[in-house]
């Protein structure tokens, strides 16, 4: 179909992402990775998008809830399935039919838990070369794995800079949570 970026396989091959789609939700997903980076936390920020409503968007909120396992995307699935029991819908067939944005690949958890709702296509800028599990560290995306759900496409690269340079934002900055003595450290062998 003309325009269209990519279709992964779903059920009823209804799934995919148009050149428009993708310029739209990225800039929202942007948006959000922006917030995270001034609010102190890692700049990542994702939308799942179904039937062109979002469903659920996230951005990390490790440092906010002093959990380890509130990634973007983990937030993200969480209300999704907040909005199909709103709406009475049964989310598998909204999850395998959604599409999920994020500013940079999924880790190695995020990759296992979109996995397991089976979401076909997932679009995302920079590549997540300590984390990544769609093929930067591990390829749990497209891996051949056993009752781990289904492995899901990626359309990686979109806005890329604009994520990394985000990412080195936040790097720059002084983590508030890290050990102070540490971070000081690391500046006084500065030249
Ligand atoms: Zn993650």
């Amino acid at each position: 179909m003309a325009g269209r970026a990519a279709c992964a396989p779903g059920a009823d091959g209804a799934c995919g992402a148009s050149a428009p789609d993708v310029a739209k939700w990225m800039e929202a997903a942007m948006q959000m990775a922006r917030d995270a980076l001034e609010s102190s936390e890692v700049p990542v920020g994702c939308l799942m998008v179904y039937n062109d409503e979002v469903v659920g968007k996230g951005r990390n909120e490790v440092n906010q809830t002093k959990n380890a396992t509130r990634h973007a995307e983990l937030v993200a699935i969480d209300q999704a399935l907040a909005w199909c029991r709103r709406n009475g819908r049964d989310s598998s067939e909204v999850f395998e039919r959604a599409v999920l944005y994020v500013t940079v690949e999924p880790c190695i958890m995020c990759a296992a838990a979109l996995r397991l709702v089976k979401v076909p296509l997932v679009v995302y800028g920079c590549q997540n070369e300590r984390f990544g599990g769609c093929g930067s560290v591990l390829d749990i995306a497209s891996a051949d794995l056993p009752n781990t759900g289904r492995p899901f496409q990626c359309l990686p690269g979109y806005r890329a800079e604009e994520a990394v340079e985000m990412l080195k934002d936040f790097y720059k900055q002084e983590n508030p949570n890290a050990p102070k003595s540490k971070v000081r450290k690391k500046e006084r062998q500065k030249p």
